[in-house]
């Protein structure tokens, strides 16, 4: 692929370049200019300071594609991040220069009827940091919109505010499932997405949290995470029946809600087989296209499934969870790497590479 274009110098007033990391091709990241889209009167300025790699830049990363969305040119990766507000548009009136901040990387059409039902996040029209084709975060300088910039309290640090995006996969899960004090949650996938939604459910109540996987490494880091019990699994899908069993037994109580945070035919199989009658299942990870999977015996027991697409409306409750102390979330961050050209392919290949990585942050 072609690198950016000479003429694409991001040189400010000041005389600052503004440096991006691109993806120009199959584990091919550079550290380049990138000039600044116009800053509108609603939008801010953002010098970003913390930024954590998730799965879906990974999915980038190493096949130039996520799902359905392809790179047909070089584009910036990044989505989950904080910083500090260096320039307030004309008519911006909630933040301050000096602000710290986190952001919500996804910014809807607002007109679509969806928007208009307040479920912006499934917007057809939605501009997703460092989701094809629009350019993320990974960079010295963002302009975003003022309404999705979020102040930090003083007990708040950067990192903790980039973290908040992850984190609020775990909190519209739990929204959309009603989880509260008398649900009982079973989580699928001790990932960084099964952690966040463990950390969200304990948050919201759940008096009891049984979390599984195939990782016995990942099930200890959940049971220091505060998951009561664990129960590892294996991929074969033969085992179903009898891990149901076990991690029934486990919970010694109803299955109220369950998560699939992976999205495997064996997961899913998993979550809907074990839920008890009249609960719900909440399908987070998508990790196959097409499942087959027991539908019609989880209908006959009125298993509600519910499918759970980012977030909305959630930055608010994850900085009140992390300032009052509710979550932690700083056990999550594994790695911290520096951006320069060095910095974010070590950054990258570590996150790419599993093993004990949950989360790799960037102190831009
Ligand atoms: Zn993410
Ligand atoms: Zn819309």
């Amino acid at each position: 692929m072609v690198g950016v274009s000479e003429t694409k110098m991001g040189r400010d007033e000041d005389g600052e370049t503004n440096m991006a990391a691109w993806l120009l091709g199959i584990r091919n990241l550079q550290i380049q200019p990138y000039l600044l889209p116009p800053l509108g009167p609603h939008d801010v300025e953002v010098r970003i300071k913390a930024l954590g790699i998730c799965g879906s830049d990974v999915h980038y990363f190493k096949n130039m594609r996520n799902a359905n969305f392809v790179i047909k040119k070089p584009m910036i990766l990044g989505h989950e991040c904080a910083g500090i507000v260096e320039q307030l548009g004309s008519q911006v009136k909630s933040l301050e220069v000096g602000d710290r901040v986190a952001l919500e990387p996804g910014s809807s059409c607002q007109i679509c009827n969806r928007c208009k039902k307040g479920r912006y996040n499934i917007c057809p029209e939605m501009k997703f940091f460092g989701s094809a084709p629009t350019n993320g975060a990974l960079a010295n300088k963002v302009v975003h919109p003022e309404n999705l910039c979020f102040k930090l309290p003083d007990n708040v640090s950067l990192e903790e505010g980039a973290m908040c995006e992850p984190l609020s996969v775990g909190i519209h899960a739990c929204r959309r499932a009603e989880v509260g004090p008398e649900t009982n949650v079973l989580i699928v996938g001790a990932g960084p997405i099964g952690l966040v939604t463990l950390l969200a459910a304990r948050a919201f109540g759940a008096p009891r949290i049984v979390i599984v996987d195939v990782d016995d490494c990942r099930l200890s880091i959940a049971k220091k995470l505060g998951a009561d019990e664990s129960v590892q699994v294996s991929t074969n899908i033969q085992d179903v029946g009898e891990e149901v069993v076990k991690i029934q037994n486990v919970m010694a109580s109803s299955i109220d809600v369950s998560f699939d945070c992976v999205g495997f035919r064996k997961s899913l199989t998993t979550a809907l087989s074990a839920t008890e009658a009249g609960g719900k299942v909440g399908l987070i990870g998508l990790a196959q296209g097409d499942l087959t999977i027991p539908l019609s015996s989880a209908a006959v027991r009125e298993i509600d499934v519910v499918g759970i697409f980012r977030y909305r409306n959630t930055w608010p409750l994850c900085i009140e969870f992390l300032s009052t102390g509710k979550i932690d979330v700083k056990p999550l961050i594994t790695h911290r790497f520096d951006f320069t050209q060095k910095g974010i392919e070590d950054a990258f290949e570590t996150s790419a590479g599993g093993g004990n990585a949950i989360k790799v942050m960037f102190n831009v």
